[in-house]
């Protein structure tokens, strides 16, 4: 890749963002930074502290006592850690998908986290998915990806992806959390989920995990023209 280069993919969850840019990263030497990940280092936070999160906490008076940061390692994992707490696997728990939606509403919350962002993408190339990275977090972003993908395949690929480590989820229950979860990312009232306008719209329904990670890597070296450069572990702190 010649020169920095910042890549920004957005989409609803269950798109299948995180887990082709991480492959797509690695295919060009990009860091892949994966926004959703602060967003629930926060609310892990907020939950440690309170309990049950609702709108009444004023979340932005306690940032201050957040430390933040992730090591993004050369397997195109990273690492994430809040006030020294090895939080990466518990991020994903179930409860903190329940508490998010009011901590992403929270407008302290989002400057927040999209300082750290923009500071982590200064100093190298990256992809970065979410859902606000090419309107809000870098609006000048060189490459702009929209992924898209039916509430049905994005509910059965959630459904295989638990099958997977052996739990079995209900398609209907999916499907509504996946309803209710794109309601509330497009109805924020600031950096919420919308496609912007120079971004390339892929609809994934249809594709395999490997088409659209290649059609991914076409469109970024069509852009920039290739000649990927290895990429180091980093961290960002
Ligand atoms: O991408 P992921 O599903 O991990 O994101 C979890 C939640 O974090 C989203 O549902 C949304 O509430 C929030 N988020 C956000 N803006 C982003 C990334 C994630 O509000 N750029």
């Amino acid at each position: 890749m010649k020169g920095r280069i910042v890549v920004a993919v957005d989409g609803p969850a269950g798109s299948g963002k995180s887990s082709v840019s991480r492959e797509v990263a690695l295919k060009l030497g990009l860091t892949y930074i994966d926004s959703g990940a602060l967003y629930r280092a926060v609310t892990w936070f907020y939950l440690e502290r309170h309990g049950p999160l609702d709108a009444a906490i004023d979340f932005g008076s306690e940032l201050g006592a957040i430390a933040l940061t992730q090591d993004f390692l050369s397997d195109g994992t990273s690492i994430t850690v809040v006030n020294g707490t090895d939080v990466s696997a518990s991020i994903r728990d179930e409860a903190i998908t329940r508490n998010i939606g009011v901590v992403s509403d929270a407008v302290p919350v989002r400057n927040f986290v999209n300082s750290l962002l923009r500071r982590w993408a200064s100093s190298r190339s990256i992809i970065m998915d979410g859902r606000d990275i090419g309107t809000v977090v870098f609006p000048d972003a060189d490459v702009k990806i929209y992924l898209d993908a039916s509430v049905e395949v994005r509910a059965l690929r959630r459904i295989k992806e638990y099958g997977e480590m052996g739990k079995t989820l209900d398609e209907n229950e999916v499907k509504n959390l996946i309803i209710q979860r794109d309601t509330q990312d497009r109805s924020r009232p600031f950096g919420r989920l919308v496609r912007a306008e120079d971004a390339i719209y892929m609809d994934t329904s249809e594709m395999t995990r490997d088409e659209v990670i290649g059609e991914m890597c076409r469109i970024i070296l069509d852009r920039r023209g290739a000649d990927p450069s290895p990429r180091q572990d980093q961290s960002g702190s």
